[in-house]
């Protein structure tokens, strides 16, 4: 039996540092698809919860905590991101191995 320990996400997220881009490097682009959006996808499946519920079926989006893995690119059913990697220099420091 491994005697590894498991590791909770928030635990290996906590353990990354960021230099946070004032300039954010994804962006709802089509807001008004969100409010459209029955399933929001965004909410459950970004590791970071970067994405939370706004009022009147909105979704607000903060860039910070994002850990650039591109799952809200994918899952999101109405192509209403703007995805893109942060400038050079900007974003997440893996620390965790
Ligand atoms: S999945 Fe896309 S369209 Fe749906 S709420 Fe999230 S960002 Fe908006
Ligand atoms: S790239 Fe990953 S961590 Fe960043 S906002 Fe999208 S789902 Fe969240």
């Amino acid at each position: 039996m491994s005697m590894e320990r498991k590791i909770p996400i928030e635990e290996r997220l906590n353990s990354n540092a960021w230099d946070v881009d004032e300039r954010p490097h994804i962006r709802i682009k089509d807001p008004d698809q969100c409010r459209k959006c029955d399933s929001k996808p965004c909410l459950y499946l970004c590791p970071a919860r970067c994405y939370t519920p706004g009022g009147n079926g909105a979704v607000l989006f903060s860039h910070e905590g994002c850990v650039e893995c591109g799952t809200c690119r994918v899952v999101c059913p109405n192509d209403a991101i703007e995805w893109n990697y942060p400038r050079s220099g900007y974003g997440v420091q893996f620390r965790f191995g």
